[in-house]
């Protein structure tokens, strides 16, 4: 029987879970697939309620990890296998390789001479990275990752021989005896290849909400100016499409519950780089829940911002310009627009709808988990519904004092 707590995702709801069951007085296992913690958050500009930067509210829960010996982190790491029952579970993780030395060595001078490069999944295809990399600035844990398949010949001879590197280093598996378990596997944006009526993916200067986050980043692959992507102008117009792939039977069903507070803020940015940047909203509904109004208020307010309501038919390219057709619904009339840039703002698809978890947990038919927790396994954040920062907290929070009361006194 162990006291041991296995947390499964390093976003914001499994970091605020780990540290919360390890100050509770257990053992805590966090295991992380990409290479440094921090989740979607990472990846935003901005986060409410205060709209922080992330490194804001991250670097605090870093430091609390790093403070804390009952915290062993693994990243890059899977869950593959797991065996046992409710307080004496054997979870088998396999680590992948970086290729890295375990140490903080700073490879930023070696990277810079390398060759090769990849789309960075960090930029979600606006940047590229190379083979040698770490994607955000305040990244833990402080390690860069080596890819070795992104490695050109030349750039293979000058790492070569680097007693930091380790090229031939393998994957390898672990065991580790937990009593509960908490899922925090976080979310992904819907894939807007899906969306044939919204150019699949495939229009030019028609960005998803994400990629609108990285570009306004000034970590981000435009040094944070908001340019657009085929040719680096700074948009006069901007449409925003609402529920692309949410609130539809033929994507998903559901509202995604972040998008339009997601929009609000993608408005504000925008204005503030450039306050003569007309705007437009396409919306269903504006959904702005509890004390979010206030945001809602204040874009409203903006002269340069217009709310539509209609549905958008159809996005299509227009000589770099992305032209929409769509529906005024309150004035009844069909509208055939360009814009130089167009948002989509693409909901929130709980990570496990590949149905790639090895728990013995029954998911909802959008993905989301629909329980577990009699087999001690618990759920935070957006694994179980589509949910704000500060909520997804509050529930990792939640999830930590059940898994505790599960394991206590073993
Ligand atoms: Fe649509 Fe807004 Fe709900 Fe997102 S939050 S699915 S944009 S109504």
């Amino acid at each position: 029987m162990s006291n041991a707590i296995l947390v499964v995702g390093g976003g914001f709801a499994g970091l605020t879970a780990a540290i919360e069951a390890a100050e509770l007085g257990h053992e805590v296992y966090l295991v992380e697939k990409r290479p440094w913690l921090g989740g979607r958050v990472a990846q935003l500009t901005k986060y409410f309620p205060k709209l922080c930067p992330p490194s804001c509210g991250l670097e605090i829960q870093f430091q609390r990890i790093r403070k804390n010996p009952a915290i062993k982190c693994f990243t890059m790491a899977q869950l593959v296998g797991l065996s046992g029952k409710k307080g004496d579970y054997t979870a088998r993780v396999r680590l992948n390789p970086r290729h890295t030395a375990p140490h903080n060595v700073d490879f930023s001078l070696l990277a810079s001479t390398l060759e090769g490069t990849a789309p960075s999944e960090f930029e979600l295809g606006l940047g590229c990275r190379k083979a040698l990399y770490k994607s955000m600035p305040f990244a833990w844990p402080a390690r860069w990752v080596l890819d070795p398949a992104t490695l050109s010949r030349s750039d293979a001879a000058r790492v070569a021989g680097n007693k930091y590197l380790d090229i031939g280093e393998e994957a390898r598996e672990i065991e580790l005896n937990v009593g509960a378990i908490i899922v925090a596997t976080g979310w992904q944006p819907y894939d807007m290849r899906n969306l044939a009526n919204l150019g699949a993916g495939g229009i030019p200067n028609c960005i998803s909400n994400m990629q609108m986050e990285r570009l306004a980043s000034p970590f981000g692959p435009t040094g944070g100016v908001i340019r657009r992507p085929t040719d680096g102008k700074t948009p006069t117009s901007v449409a925003f499409v609402q529920c692309a792939g949410s609130r539809d039977q033929n994507h998903l069903g559901y509202c995604s519950y972040i998008c339009c507070m997601a929009t609000f803020k993608q408005c504000l940015y925008l204005t503030e780089q450039n306050p003569a940047v007309q705007i437009t909203v396409f919306y269903i509904d504006l959904r702005a829940p509890g004390r979010y109004v206030n945001v809602l208020e204040k874009v409203q307010a903006l002269p340069n911002v217009r709310f539509i309501k209609g549905k958008v038919a159809e996005a299509q390219a227009a000589d770099g310009n992305v032209r929409l057709l769509a529906e005024d619904a309150i004035a009844g009339r069909k509208l055939d627009l360009e814009f130089e840039l167009a948002v989509l703002a693409t909901g929130m698809q709980p990570s496990l709808a590949d149905g790639n978890l090895p728990l013995p947990i029954p998911l909802d038919m959008d993905g989301f988990v629909a329980g577990g927790e009699e087999a001690g396994i618990f759920t935070a954040g957006c694994a179980r519904m589509p949910l704000d920062v500060s909520r997804s907290a509050q529930s990792g929070t939640a999830a930590a004092l059940k898994a505790a009361q599960t394991v206590k006194g073993r």
